[in-house]
Order: C-alpha cells, then sequence, then structure tokens
C-alpha cells in the first residue's frame, strides 16, 4: 500500500473561491422543481459570476450527470432542466452513502455532506 500521490490529488489552496462554489450549489439544490427562468435570474444576481451555475445545470441531453465536482473536493448532484422547464436532479437516488472518495488526503464532500465511505486505494 503506497500512500496518494499528491500531484494527482485535486487539493488546491483555493478556500475562498470553493466557498463561493458551494454557495451557488446550495442556492440551486433549494431550488429544484422551480422554473428555470426565475432560478437562473435570481442566481445570476446573487452570484458574482455565473460559471457555477453552468457546471451544476446540463444544458444538453447528453451534458447530463449523477454528480460535478465543484473544486478541490466538493461534489454537487447533477442538475438539468426538464421539459417543463423546471429544474432537476439528473440522480435523486445519488446519495453521500454512494459516492467514493478519489484520495485519503482530502474531505470530500457531497452537497456539503462528508463521504462516509473511506478511500479505498485497492478499488477500481
Ligand atoms: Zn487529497
Amino acid at each position: 500500500m503506497t500512500a496518494p500521490d499528491p500531484a494527482q490529488c485535486r487539493r488546491t489552496s483555493g478556500a475562498a473561491s470553493t466557498t463561493r462554489r458551494c454557495s451557488a450549489s446550495f442556492f440551486l439544490l433549494s431550488r429544484v422543481g422551480r422554473d428555470w427562468d426565475e432560478v437562473y435570474s435570481e442566481a445570476v444576481s446573487r452570484l458574482d459570476r455565473p460559471d457555477p451555475i453552468f457546471w451544476m445545470v446540463a444544458r444538453a441531453e447528453d451534458a447530463k450527470k449523477p454528480f460535478v465536482l465543484m473544486g478541490e473536493s466538493s461534489y454537487c448532484s447533477g442538475l438539468f432542466v426538464d421539459a417543463d422547464k423546471r429544474l432537476a436532479i439528473v440522480d435523486p437516488n445519488l446519495r453521500v452513502e454512494h459516492m467514493k472518495p478519489g484520495c485519503a488526503c482530502c474531505t470530500h464532500t457531497f452537497n456539503g455532506v462528508a463521504f462516509i465511505q473511506k478511500y479505498d486505494p485497492d478499488d477500481g
């Protein structure tokens, strides 16, 4: 068993930007089921830049992902706009219990909740 290679770890020192990205994801998650046009205009007015919205919200069918990496080791639910133009979760059944960390040195979170599974170097 070898220690994780720090070069392969996504950890950076951008704590402030991570916090900002997470506030975007919490905002979007709290608006699931709402009209997308209203959510989008409110999100743009609140955020200093719209990028995190487009990391989380898929704009094409083949861009839909069950989860997205928001920076460092913070994962959030992947979102999309459904046929009724409402914000929806790509995989509502995906929970933090299912998430596997990619290294041992970081605290990984899913929608702000720390992963329950521990890093397993033999996995995958
Ligand atoms: Zn790490």
